[in-house]
């Protein structure tokens, strides 16, 4: 379903899920849309943030307003971050290896 965010931003609802139009790529036909990122809290208490079916959990070392979160499967060597400042995702890369 195609929607309009209050911003006037495209969005693409999808069930539970929200598609933003990825403006980096606005050249040609071609349109690419990410899964626009949750901010969440785990059952344990724990900051995440839900990516579609990926999950981030923030690094506990990081302090002040700069946060590193790193992937849930990051033990098993997938390497996915993503770095906020004041809880707004300033670079992601999004690539898993599952
Ligand atoms: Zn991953």
């Amino acid at each position: 379903m195609f929607s309009v965010t209050r911003f006037g931003n495209p969005v693409i609802i999808m069930g539970s899920y929200r598609y933003n139009r990825n403006n980096r790529y606005l050249s040609g036909p071609k349109v690419f849309w990410t899964c626009s990122p949750k901010f969440a809290v785990s059952r344990f208490g724990n900051p995440v943030i839900l990516i579609g079916r990926y999950r981030f959990n923030k690094n506990n070392r990081s302090r002040g307003p700069s946060a590193m979160w790193f992937c849930s499967k990051s033990s098993l060597g997938c390497r996915a971050s993503i770095k906020t400042i004041d809880n707004v995702i300033i670079k992601e890369s999004n690539e898993h290896n599952h």
